[in-house]
């Protein structure tokens, strides 16, 4: 399979690239796939094979890998003013834009924006936000953070703290105060007996027993992704945003929601928030902010902490915090095109025209005796592969078998994720309806391949 020559691309690869986020034994045996370009919602890799993405790169290249109007927008943007910084109270015009679209699309009638380099360093600045704020309040103690078991929030030290993962053990993570309730995954948490209304009123009494035994008064913020999706694409089970809500509320503790995959579209609406029908206190954006075309993350702070961040800051005559690049004005007149195209050029509207035959799709392949469940909302959703479906007992690890289906759907020219025992597609917002059957199709060949060897 893998090209073995010392010159190979994938021997290049091995060489001086470390991997991040990648099965070494699926590399050591297949190598590195070596991408140059893209093509609608296609890449094509240096022996000119071509991959249907159904992962739109990593959940955010929506508009597709050459979208004319996101390349112009760029380009133009570079003839015009190719960088600046937004310290020192200077900032390009594109930022000043930017920001007033996004507190127009956001659910808030006022606030603020903050700009990042990526979605972790945008929850770290959230996190710090919140620490500043308390500190100015008189409320130093108030400094713990409150996430779920098998959230994603990133990487960065704070961040990685926040995702409700194993692996990050392996960093001495999570740091103090870093606090992880329990994960609304009813078909896999929910007790024998127990209705969907029950497991969630069991969550929301958790999250509050936790609250009380941590003491409310330290608490600093609750984030939440409305639905997960590094975790494995997790929508919460029902009710489950309006019964811890009013707990929240009860603590004053912020909500914060952390839409880095959810905004902009996925879900069917703007925000995951919309779909979930609740209001937080502020949103974390990136990835499809710029739909994959710059590295940027946004803090978008509702009317209430942008004020209380806002007189904190007077207090000492500044917020002293911000990237080199924060709000980057190539950055940012990508991310006013990207919302340009997918909120009035037809991409939101597809994803609604979608997700019908999208869910037909994923339920069809349910069937499978060997997946226990099909679960998603708007146009991402997750397989899960079992052994046994009426047990829900997962396949033995040692059979690593989404990843045997993820790669022989790549074999197959899909490009596809394996997360846990789960098979992810979150294609892109531009797919057709015959891209869909063609993603569908190559993913229940590799299936029905992969669980004939395995079961
Ligand atoms: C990807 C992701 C992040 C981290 O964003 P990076 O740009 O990779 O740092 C944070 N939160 C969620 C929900 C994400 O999906």
């Amino acid at each position: 399979m893998r090209d073995d020559a010392p010159n190979s691309w994938e021997s290049r690869a091995d060489r001086y690239s470390l991997y991040g986020f990648t099965d070494l034994p699926t590399i050591h045996d297949r190598g590195a796939v070596v991408i140059t370009h893209g093509e609608g919602p296609y890449v094509v890799d240096v022996h000119n094979r071509r991959y249907l993405d159904a992962n739109s790169g990593l959940w955010n290249m929506v508009a597709g890998f050459d979208h004319p109007g996101l390349i112009a927008a760029a380009k133009a943007q570079y003839d015009r003013f190719p960088a600046y910084h937004a310290f020192f109270g200077r900032m390009s015009d594109q930022t000043v834009m930017l920001s007033e679209k996004l507190i127009e699309v956001s659910p808030f009638e006022s606030g603020k924006v903050f700009y990042t380099n990526s979605g972790s360093e945008a929850n770290d600045t959230m996190v710090k936000i919140l620490w500043f704020l308390n500190g100015a309040e008189g409320n130093p103690q108030r400094r713990k953070i409150i996430t779920r078991v098998n959230s994603y929030h990133g990487v960065t030290a704070v961040s990685a703290s926040m995702t409700g993962k194993p692996y990050n053990s392996v960093f001495g993570l999570p740091l103090p105060g870093f606090i992880h309730v329990g994960c609304p995954h009813y078909w896999r948490f929910g007790k024998d007996g127990e209705t969907e209304e029950q497991f969630t009123a069991r969550m929301a009494k958790e999250l509050e027993a936790t609250i009380i035994m941590e003491g409310p008064d330290t608490i600093a913020g609750f984030f939440a992704e409305p639905v997960m999706g590094a975790g494995g694409v997790i929508p919460p089970s029902k009710g489950y945003f309006q019964a811890i809500q009013p707990i929240l509320k009860k603590y004053g503790i912020p909500l914060i929601s952390d839409e880095v995959i959810c905004g902009f579209g996925r879900t069917g609406n703007t925000w995951g928030c919309e779909t979930y029908d609740f209001v937080p206190d502020a949103i974390i954006s990136s990835k499809v902010l710029t739909a994959g075309y710059f590295p940027m993350g946004a803090v978008i702070l509702g009317d209430d902490l942008a004020a209380r961040v806002q007189a904190a800051a007077e207090a000492i005559e500044e917020f002293p915090h911000g990237f080199t690049a924060s709000g980057h004005p190539v950055g940012c007149a990508i991310a006013l095109k990207a919302i340009d195209v997918v909120m009035n050029e037809g991409l939101a509207e597809n994803v609604r025209t979608l997700t019908p035959l999208f869910e037909a799709g994923m339920k069809r392949l349910a069937e499978n005796p060997n997946i226990g469940e099909w679960r998603g909302k708007g146009l991402m959703g997750a397989l899960e592969a079992v052994k046994d479906k009426a047990t829900k007992t997962p396949f033995d690890a040692s059979l690593s078998v989404s990843e045997r289906i993820a790669n022989a759907c790549t074999d197959a020219g899909l490009i596809c994720r394996p997360l846990g025992q789960a098979i992810v597609l979150c294609p892109p917002f531009i797919l057709t309806e015959a891209q869909m059957d063609e993603m569908f199709g190559k993913l229940e060949s590799a299936l029905k391949k992969v669980f004939a060897e395995v079961a």
